[in-house]
């Protein structure tokens, strides 16, 4: 191949021409050209070069594929060969075209107008005829080996995750600016009218909210949600769509690479970090999830306990099962009852086992510890709760380390029995430390209430089950013998939550 001596202009007079085209192959490495072309700016930006213009062949239906396909294409030969442009860039060769044929293409015209091509971060001079090899090289190798494109991907992602760039799909809260002239991203700013939306529910949910009310609000006030609408049938906000924007560490001007968190990001944050890992504490504690069914679903709740009582071998959680066998007097009997294959071992009286958690948990609401669940309102739990944790890791700890002084042979099987025993109620106990305090209006209420059973009363089914589900940890074991009579001993009842150190009992005008 002949080498041209070309005089190239210096790196930031370089005028680059970026082509974008959506993949018809929809699982395969799908990156929309938004993205594309976000990567694509970021690697003129590493080279210092100037972005003179953007063609996109967007996605287009089958039908129109064959006879459109590479409009945008066509053009940027058109634009190459014109010479006014000193830099060609796609994101990967395949998206300059598939064929073999549309490579001999652009290799044509950028060594007939001396132009350099950029792709996956990397310069090729089709003068060279080493690159122009390894250019051909990596056409082949782009229609065989998506792996490796995916690979050399992850690594320009990285790259911008340390740097606390951003990169990607734009997230919601926010806006991207972008220099008119040069086309440089500049910076990511707040976008106040959507950052108010996180705001909100984050206060929403610091203050004991439920998530489907905050969901139901949303979608009432016809708040467009996070993702592009797919069709004219978006199914409008969703608990999901909620939880996610709320974990992601992005609002908390924090990046993330692989799911962890690696620094700090070069935009603003929405939510403090602090309050940011508040919400995401109450966002992963399991017993404050509860599934929106419609009143009129079969599904629909009817039962205090069911779902949320757990059976005392499997653990898991108990159902109403209706008796099949008529009592003396004609009815039949409603249980609470494990249906998992392999245990179905409770089975426990619906109205009686009802009672009696009720009365349990008002007489703990009653007692002034029980005030220790609630967070101050601007109390920062978040250092307590992540101490409680490491005080149980230091515990399992201990634990692990027993054990394997038991393998090696170096203590008793008596001596780790009773270390075991010493330390699981340790370790539970701290568990509990763990939970993050409660800040529901209705608990709220409930306590503060003159009369606790009749405030109870008025409360519907719905309500109570999350109070319930909320505060208690509830296990029924088995009967001792069978037929007996209904023994509210099986039933154990441990509150989620234990009052922490700094806690002080201060309403003294109480009896
Ligand atoms: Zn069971």
């Amino acid at each position: 191949m002949k080498t041209q001596a070309l005089t190239r202009p210096t790196d930031d007079e370089v005028n680059a021409l970026i082509y974008t085209r959506a993949s018809m192959d929809r699982q395969y490495l799908m990156r929309s050209t938004d993205d594309q072309e976000t990567d694509c700016r970021s690697w003129c930006d590493q080279q210092t070069w100037h972005v003179g213009k953007v063609i996109t062949d967007a996605n287009r239906s089958a039908s129109q594929w064959r006879t459109r396909e590479r409009e945008g294409f066509e053009e940027a030969l058109r634009l190459i060969a014109s010479k006014q442009y000193d830099a060609f860039v796609t994101w990967e060769p395949s998206r300059a075209g598939r064929e073999l044929l549309a490579y001999v293409q652009l290799r044509a015209a950028c060594q007939e107008a001396g132009v350099l091509y950029l792709t996956k971060g990397r310069v090729y001079d089709f003068a060279r005829s080493d690159d122009a090899f390894m250019m051909g090289l990596e056409f082949l190798t782009a229609e065989k080996d998506a792996a490796v494109i995916r690979e050399r991907q992850l690594r320009t992602v990285r790259l911008h995750a340390q740097q606390g760039r951003p990169h990607g799909r734009l997230p919601f809260g926010y806006r991207r600016v972008y220099d008119e002239h040069t086309g440089v991203l500049l910076r990511q700013e707040i976008d106040p009218e959507k950052a108010a939306i996180i705001v909100n529910a984050v206060d929403e949910i610091l203050s004991g909210v439920p998530m489907n009310a905050i969901v139901t609000r949303l979608n009432k006030a016809g708040i467009p949600t996070p993702m592009k609408p797919t069709s004219d049938h978006s199914r409008g906000w969703m608990n999901s769509t909620l939880r996610q924007m709320l974990r992601s560490p992005t609002i908390a001007g924090l990046r993330k690479y692989q799911g962890k968190v690696i620094g700090e990001a070069d935009w603003p944050a929405i939510i403090p970090r602090d309050r940011w890992e508040q919400v995401n504490r109450v966002l992963e504690d399991r017993a404050r999830r509860t599934r929106y069914v419609e009143e009129d679903n079969h599904s629909h709740p009817k039962w205090l306990l069911s779902f949320i009582a757990k059976c005392g071998y499997c653990s898991g959680p108990l159902v109403r099962l209706h008796g099949m066998v008529p009592r003396k007097d004609g009815t039949r009997r409603d249980n609470y009852a494990c249906p998992t294959v392999g245990c179905r071992r409770i089975s426990i009286d619906i109205p009686r086992t009802d009672a009696y958690v009720v009365g349990a948990l008002l007489g703990w609401l009653a007692k002034p510890e029980s005030l220790a669940v609630i967070a101050g309102p601007s109390e920062n739990w978040h250092e307590r709760v992540q101490e409680a944790e490491a005080q149980v890791a230091r515990l399992r700890q201990r634990l692990d380390q027993a054990a394997e002084e038991y393998a090696a042979g170096r203590i008793s099987l008596t001596m780790l029995s009773s270390i075991e025993r010493r330390l699981n109620p340790e370790i539970e106990q701290a568990a509990k430390a763990t939970v993050p305090p409660v800040s529901a209006d209705d608990v709220l209420r409930l306590l503060q209430a003159e009369d606790i059973e009749s405030a109870w009363e008025r409360l519907d089914l719905l309500e109570k089950r999350r109070i319930v589900k909320l505060l208690l940890d509830i296990r029924v074991v088995k009967a001792p013998q069978l037929g007996g009579k209904f023994d509210p001993n099986r039933i154990k009842i441990a509150p989620r939550f234990v009052p922490h150190e700094q806690y002080r009992w201060t309403r003294s005008e109480q009896p």
